[in-house]
């Protein structure tokens, strides 16, 4: 049985598709069977992954709202191991269509069942708040990456995060925990440096050993529509997130 990994924050920009892309393409390097479902109405993740999301026939919106089937939805990527369920604009109107449906926080849950099985790890990148569609994916899941940015407001909107994540498990979704906290776009100033140790002292082994540091290389290879390790392998950005796939892996 696969899991499932949420990758989750609603403050936008702080990594999410990044480590969701990179993280999925590093364990399917590592001969993981890897789907990544792009939750996400801006389709950043389809896009990384080389899929033009408005070419798609079947994307996520069709699967949670038309009944099409979920495995006719999700397709290869150029890499090996790697599949996608793309998403597009479309999206948006998943989340009006749900809104006055019963279980309407399950959908999600519901649609993806049959990737249980033939995945190893199914990865869910979240849009930037903490709306149906991210309670959606925080259902599905097992559990739950928390990218923070290693900024001076990385820590504002965290307890409101945990929360819903609390709330999820203890009224929708039994099962859900926190995988981890990686902390991202680490630079070397002593604002960094600062982030992290707060971050590490209020969060404990919660925290990823792995950081991933601000690297251009990494805002790069989405425009080429590769995953980092397929961009610039030597690069820091990729390296560290080859660490963090080890890491993942060692979690269990
Ligand atoms: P949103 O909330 O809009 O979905 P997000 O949390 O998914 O955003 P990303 O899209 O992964 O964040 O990253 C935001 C921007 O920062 C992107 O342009 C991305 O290329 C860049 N970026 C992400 N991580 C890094 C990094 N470690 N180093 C340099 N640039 C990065
Ligand atoms: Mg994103």
């Amino acid at each position: 049985m696969g899991r499932i990994i949420a990758i989750a924050n609603q403050k936008g920009g702080v990594g999410k598709t990044t480590t969701a892309v990179n993280l999925a393409a590093c364990l399917a390097a590592a001969d993981r069977k890897v789907a990544l479902v792009d939750l996400d109405p801006q389709g950043n993740a389809t896009q990384g992954l080389g899929t033009d999301k408005n070419a798609a026939d079947h994307t996520l919106y069709d699967v949670m709202v038309n009944d099409s089937p979920v495995l006719e939805a999700v397709r290869p990527t150029e890499v090996e191991n790697l599949s996608i369920l793309p998403s597009n604009r479309d999206l948006v109107g998943a989340e009006v269509e749900l809104m006055g449906l019963d279980r309407r926080e399950f959908f999600l849950k519901e649609c993806i069942t049959p990737l249980h099985d033939l995945f190893d790890y199914v990865f869910i990148d979240c849009p930037p708040s903490l709306s149906l569609l991210t309670v959606n994916g925080l259902v599905a899941a097992e559990g739950v990456i928390i990218p923070l940015q290693c900024e001076y407001y990385a820590l504002e909107g965290l307890s409101e995060l945990l929360q819903t994540v609390i709330r999820i498990r203890d009224n929708l979704n039994p099962g859900l925990s926190v995988l981890g906290v990686l902390l991202t776009m680490y630079q070397h100033t002593n604002l960094s440096r600062q982030v992290v140790d707060d971050v590490r002292e209020h969060l404990g082994n919660k925290v990823f050993q792995t950081i991933i540091p601000r690297n251009v290389t990494l805002s790069e290879a989405p425009s080429f529509g590769k995953p980092v390790i397929y961009y610039d392998l030597k690069s820091a950005g990729a390296q560290a997130y080859l660490a963090l796939a080890r890491e993942v892996i060692s979690r269990g």
